[in-house]
């Protein structure tokens, strides 16, 4: 169970998605197998379709894993974008490289090695696409960082938002979550409440947060 949305629910909505096929599909199998946390099937259709109606053309994001997400949407804007995607696990960061190298994304994808939360301040010039998937307990920590460095049409897309309903529900939350509940809780009610912002939060996979500045 999900905790986000009824089972039967997101049975449906997952069936409904046909399977993917050459990279992203070796991908997939790869993070099934050695429980890689790859971004679930209807998210990723979700962050697709932003990527393809916002056509960034400098993207970044947080959490690289092997790449999966990375690639997905490079491949959704036809090799048109710039990536730097941060990522502080070693071994990840190999496999994310070699996967890049493999597909033929080396031009477009950058990994960026080291904590967000550092990176994040060492980086410069504006992306017009943030996707945040790394560090449940710090979005709130990251969300200034990105705000500056977000430009001014830009999308920030939060992955894990309502973790496994956890933020939603006291009943769902475990003791060792307890501070990365109090924290995601701390992100969502800064982007929905900053009168700067417009923020939508949808109950998909592990939770997904939208949010744009209201006016540029
Ligand atoms: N976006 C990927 C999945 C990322 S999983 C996809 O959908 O394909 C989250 C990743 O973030 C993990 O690989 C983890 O090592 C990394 N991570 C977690 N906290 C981090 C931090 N504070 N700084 C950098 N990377 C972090
Ligand atoms: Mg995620």
């Amino acid at each position: 169970m999900s905790g986000v949305m009824h089972d039967y629910m997101e049975q449906y909505l997952r069936q409904l998605i046909p399977d993917r096929e050459g990279i992203l599909k070796e991908l997939e199998e790869y993070a099934e197998k050695n429980a890689v946390p790859i971004i679930q099937k209807e998210s990723g259709k979700f962050l697709e379709l932003m990527v393809s109606i916002t056509k960034p053309k400098r993207i970044l994001e947080l959490g690289t894993a092997i790449g999966y997400s990375s690639i997905m949407m490079a491949e959704a804007l036809d090799g048109n974008v710039h990536i730097d995607t941060i990522e502080r696990d070693e071994n990840m960061i190999e496999q994310a490289k070699k996967n890049i190298e493999k597909y033929g994304f080396k031009d477009n994808i950058t990994v960026l090695s080291g904590d967000c939360l550092e990176v994040l301040q060492s980086l410069n010039g504006k992306y017009d696409f943030i996707f945040m998937d790394a560090g449940k307990g710090h979005y709130n920590h990251f969300h200034p960082h990105c705000m500056s460095l977000l430009s001014d049409d830009g999308i920030i897309v939060a992955d894990n938002v309502l973790f496994r309903g956890m933020v939603a529900s006291k009943d769902l939350v475990k003791r060792r979550k307890i501070t990365i509940v109090k924290r995601m809780k701390s992100y969502l009610e800064m982007v929905s409440e900053d009168d700067n912002l417009i923020t939508s939060v949808i109950p998909m996979g592990d939770g997904i947060s939208v949010t744009k500045r209201r006016k540029n």
